[in-house]
């Protein structure tokens, strides 16, 4: 009997996802070829410095749901490193109002206690008391509406919508809850609806869930150390990477293909990410706790969120040592993005800056989810923006992949 020689594998796109799963394959004893179109690995992970701060330009925490990045951190030798950031949490800055900490109790800003002292300040009693009928409306309206946005409308009111949800879910996915699905925004929430019978139950129980009661999780030096060990793993199982090519077809790639990004540019919205680091010892009191989330016609701010990272993380504030790092992102650019990344930043945490150290803006696109093509289609295009359900699938495709009835027909 003659033994069926193992497929070759190619993969296109070394994003988080390709990284994953070249790694997973090249550790099977696959040969592995990974090809990336830019001069650099990790894609929409990736490291910058600013004022001579290392770091994150993009991704910068991980959805502890399902345990797959700190299952991937572990493997890479970053398990002692698993940061929680501050529990001070973020605050929303609502529309006409004073800004106002986040409901404690929530999922994307869906109140998991809608009566509670911290949704009233943030929607108003009358948005709140709608909110409420959530727990006797019958959970078969769940099925009839697919979109976050739809959900919620229809069991807690356009107020609590448009209120809480919408910039927090807009601060997080770039997208409106009625342009997100249920599914992707939040695994797990339809079953625990059906389970429980209220959404606000539901969203009890899934944060009764989270490891440590924290929904997010980090990397001390920030979650670029997973590509970096990722590269390091690549390199010791022998993965041949191709830089600078840019893949149109992907017809006579050697072997089996795995696409880690779709080959023609598919439909999204670009967002800007503008880094500031400041001289300003009145954020040492972090006044807004981790960052701030902004609702739509919030006062002449034209970001959508902010993130106080030295607030967020205790290894940043460390690194850096006095002066703090905020993160801005913007839809829509301004034409003097640093100037008004200040004014923003200086009204949403209601702090004067002695000086502006250093700045950087970053661009990155953001594309609408799409539904496999096959099951050798990997990352953000297929499961969804962010890094715990883009590391999950693209580990189970490497393992589907992997069985042994596959390549040898
Ligand atoms: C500003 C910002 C902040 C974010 N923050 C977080 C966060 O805090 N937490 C979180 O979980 N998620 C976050 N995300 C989302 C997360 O970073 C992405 O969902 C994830 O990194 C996408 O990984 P990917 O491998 O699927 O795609 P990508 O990172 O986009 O990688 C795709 C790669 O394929 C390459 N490529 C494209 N076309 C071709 C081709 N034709 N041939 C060869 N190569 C090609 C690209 O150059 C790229 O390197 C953030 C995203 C942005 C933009």
């Amino acid at each position: 009997m003659t033994a069926v020689p193992a497929a070759n594998f190619t993969v296109i796109g070394g994003g988080i996802a390709g990284l994953v799963v070249a790694r997973r394959l090249a550790m099977a004893g696959r040969t592995v070829t990974l090809i990336e179109a830019s001069d650099r690995l990790g894609g929409t992970v990736m490291r910058h410095t600013v004022g001579g701060i290392d770091l994150d330009a993009g991704a910068e925490s991980f959805a502890t749901r399902g345990g797959t990045v700190a299952a991937l951190a572990t493997e890479l030798g970053l398990g002692n490193d698993i940061v929680s950031p501050a529990a001070a949490g973020a605050w929303l800055q609502p529309a006409a109002e004073a800004a106002v900490p986040l409901p404690a109790t929530s999922l994307l800003g869906i109140p998991g206690v809608p009566m509670a002292s911290d949704v009233i300040a943030a929607v108003g009693a009358r948005s709140a008391l709608r909110a409420q009928l959530d727990s006797v409306i019958p959970h078969l309206l769940a099925r009839q509406s697919l979109t976050l946005g739809g959900l919620v409308r229809s069991r807690m009111g356009a107020g609590v919508l448009e209120k809480l949800v919408a910039p927090v879910v807009q601060g997080v996915y770039s997208v409106h809850p009625d342009e997100l699905s249920i599914d992707r925004a939040a695994p797990g929430l339809r079953a625990a609806l059906a389970l429980h019978g209220s959404l606000a139950a539901a969203v009890r129980s899934l944060r009764a869930a989270s490891p440590a009661g924290s929904a997010v999780q980090g990397i001390r030096g920030g979650v670029n150390r997973l590509v970096i060990e990722l590269i390091a793993d690549l390199e010791a199982y022998g993965v041949t990477v191709e830089l600078g090519r840019r893949v149109a077809d992907a017809d006579g790639l050697d072997g089996i293909v795995v696409r880690a990004t779709p080959l023609e540019k598919p439909a999204g919205r670009s967002t800007v990410l503008a880094t500031l680091v400041v001289a300003a010892p009145e954020l040492d009191a972090a006044p807004r706790g981790t960052g701030v989330l902004v609702a739509y016609g919030a006062g002449g701010i034209r970001a959508r969120a902010l993130t106080h990272a030295t607030a967020k993380w205790a290894w940043l504030r460390e690194r850096a040592n006095g002066p703090h790092v905020l993160r801005l992102s913007y839809e829509v650019e301004p034409d003097d993005l640093e100037a008004v990344a200040r004014a923003d930043s200086e009204a949403l945490l209601g702090v004067r800056f002695d000086r502006v150290i250093d700045f950087a803006r970053v661009q990155w696109f953001r594309p609408t989810p799409t539904k496999p093509g096959s099951a050798a289609d990997v990352g953000e295009t297929v499961a969804g923006s962010g890094l715990a359900g883009i590391v999950g699938q693209a580990t189970a495709a490497a393992e589907a992949l992997l069985r042994p009835s596959v390549g040898k027909d």
